[in-house]
């Protein structure tokens, strides 16, 4: 297993449209794993793989005992709205209340390249719906009123400083048990 450096507000690659992911290759499927561990590793549920540099329209996703690869999502379906509080890998220590679908259903490819459709509220909604944003280059301060995300602006002012390149690198220490 290897970790992924996580790219932060700023590098361009977060900003950026993913591309349609058309074949299953080996490589895909080591980053896949990658993203996994990564995403264990920075203790999150979910990671994109804008996050970690890459272009391809896929994503994880692990919450509770729910544990999901997301190719080519689309949300087809979708009811009520929520607010609850977000955080994002590559934005750490900025967290706000952001509003949202209160449910959902996707569409998505598996690692085997096979369609299915999960359906999520609460916590697995509000991730589905923040990796599928990820992948079209949205970020969940995009989301905020104009005076929540000058809030969040600011605190990231002074946060962004600990990462020079606008690499979240995570050291070694922080891997899991195998
Ligand atoms: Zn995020």
């Amino acid at each position: 297993m290897s970790l992924l450096d996580i790219h932060v507000l700023g590098s361009p690659i977060l900003r950026q449209e993913t591309e349609r992911v058309d074949s299953i290759t080996p490589e895909l499927r080591r980053l896949v794993d990658d993203m996994f561990d990564t995403m264990h590793a920075a203790k999150g549920v979910g990671l994109a793989a804008p996050q970690v540099g890459r272009r391809e329209r896929l994503a994880v996703v692990e919450v509770d005992d729910v544990k999901l690869v997301v190719i080519n999502p689309e949300i087809i379906l979708s009811e009520g709205t929520v607010k609850g509080e977000e955080g994002c890998l590559s934005i750490p220590e900025i967290y706000a209340d952001v509003q949202r679908f209160a449910q959902v259903t996707v569409r998505a490819q598996d690692i085997d390249g096979v369609w299915y459709e999960v359906s999520g509220n609460e916590l697995l909604g509000r991730c589905l719906q923040h990796e599928i944003d990820h992948l079209h280059g949205r970020l969940f301060t995009d989301r905020l009123s104009l005076l929540k995300r000058r809030k969040a602006m600011k605190e990231w002012e002074d946060e962004k400083d600990h990462y020079p390149k606008l690499l979240r690198v995570l050291p070694v220490g922080d891997l899991p048990p195998e």
